[in-house]
């Protein structure tokens, strides 16, 4: 779950890290009230759950409240890179001197967390890694030691950062890796972490994931979720228990197993076509979870084809068969279907579904070719 900038912040700030004054506001006869709290400079920032807000022009300073109302009626009638804007954070502006980049996330391969810093702060880090990767400065932290002093001495070592703002830093890596830690996230980053022209160091951004399958521990990162920006059918696959992520392509695609899916998936791009989502049904799913499946991914209109790829565990074929006919009665796709069924009673399944009109398949590369054809329209 990603969670807003003013969001993190304020996690961030729960640990010790220092962030502006400032809040968030929904109109723009709110932002002007905080820029007049705030007296002086502020700075109106777009609430949106995608990077690069500054360059889309999400992020906007004001020298008085009337220009901070201004901005706030502007910016809260965009749109940044498809999402709304509903809420803007109004924060006191910062005197910027240097802007340093600082986060953590988890290094798979090196299965542990890694920390994070760059000297180029400011611009987004994929691009820094890109062009110049020897100015981003990295130290593994060991789980069960947790981060160490000397660690941080390196990576402000590293980052050239001069010597009297060492121990701020430091506070801000701990900090930091605190927030991590104790919220079980799978990111956290302060873009840019800056150096003001007063000496003080100050997050000015912030981002945190946190990792879904942890939620349940933190009932209140979880009751932060705002509905209002996320996908509607990813909010609403969410309700019923289905794991659902909405992709680019043509072809829906609703299997039972993660690990099925992904393959499924692969395999319709080996054929030449382009999933239209990733969705796992579960395990031992009923006609009702099948149907609000079905209406999830027909509800996207680039859905040219259906590949239904259902292994029959402990749930058997047939009854996989009658729950798939069930929600078609509900939900009566328009587009072709194409179902390959294995497992117990798989035979018996998939002659049910012939009946209904639907394209069989045997094996997943046959299921996967004939729904690569039908949403090109060869077959129907
Ligand atoms: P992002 O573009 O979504 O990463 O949003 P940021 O919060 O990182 O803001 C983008 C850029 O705006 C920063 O790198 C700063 O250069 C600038 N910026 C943000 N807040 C302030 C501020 O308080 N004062 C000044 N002078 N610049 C700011
Ligand atoms: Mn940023």
């Amino acid at each position: 779950m990603k969670l807003h900038e003013y969001q993190s912040k304020q996690i961030f700030a729960k640990y010790g890290v220092p962030i502006p004054k400032g809040r968030v506001a929904t109109t723009a006869a709110e932002a002007r009230q905080i820029a007049e709290e705030l007296g002086g400079r502020v700075v109106v920032k777009a609430q949106v759950l995608v990077g690069g807000r500054g360059k889309a022009g999400g992020i906007k300073l004001a020298n008085s409240p009337e220009e901070a109302e201004e901005l706030a009626t502007q910016i809260l009638s965009m749109e940044l890179k498809g999402l709304p804007v509903r809420k803007v954070l109004v924060d006191e502006a910062a005197n910027i001197a240097s802007e340093i980049y600082l986060g953590i996330t988890n290094d798979r391969a090196a299965r542990k967390p890694v920390m994070m810093a760059s000297s180029e702060g400011g611009v987004e880090i994929e691009e820094v890694a890109r062009k110049t990767p020897e100015k981003i400065i990295k130290i593994h932290i060991d789980p069960l030691l947790g981060l160490r002093d000397y660690q941080t001495r390196d990576l402000a070592l590293g980052i050239d950062l001069p010597k009297e703002y060492w121990r701020d830093f430091s506070k801000v890596c701990f900090g930091l890796w605190e927030a991590y830690k104790n919220s079980d996230g799978t990111l956290a980053e302060i873009n840019p972490l800056v150096i003001t022209e007063e000496g003080k160091i100050l997050a000015v951004d912030g981002k945190m994931i946190v990792d879904d399958n942890a939620l349940f521990r933190h009932p209140d990162i979880a009751e932060m979720r705002d509905l209002d920006v996320e996908a509607p059918e990813e909010v609403e696959a969410r309700k019923y228990g289905l794991s659902y992520i909405k992709l680019d392509g043509d072809i829906g695609c609703m299997v039972n197993g993660a690990g099925l899916a992904m393959t499924t998936m692969d395999v319709i791009k080996l054929y030449g076509g382009e999933p239209a989502n990733f969705l796992d049904i579960g395990g031992g799913a009923s006609a009702e979870k099948v149907a609000a499946a079905f209406r999830i991914i027909l509800s996207e209109p680039n859905v040219k084809a259906v590949l239904i790829n259902i292994f029959g565990g402990i749930t058997r074929g047939d009854e996989v068969a009658r729950g798939i006919l069930a929600a078609m009665e509900e939900v009566k796709p328009k587009v072709p279907m194409v179902a390959r069924l294995v497992g117990t009673n798989a035979e018996e399944g998939r002659k049910m579904l012939a009946k209904a009109n639907m394209i069989t398949a045997e094996t997943l590369v046959e299921a996967a070719q004939k729904a690569v054809a039908a949403a090109k329209g060869g077959v129907q």
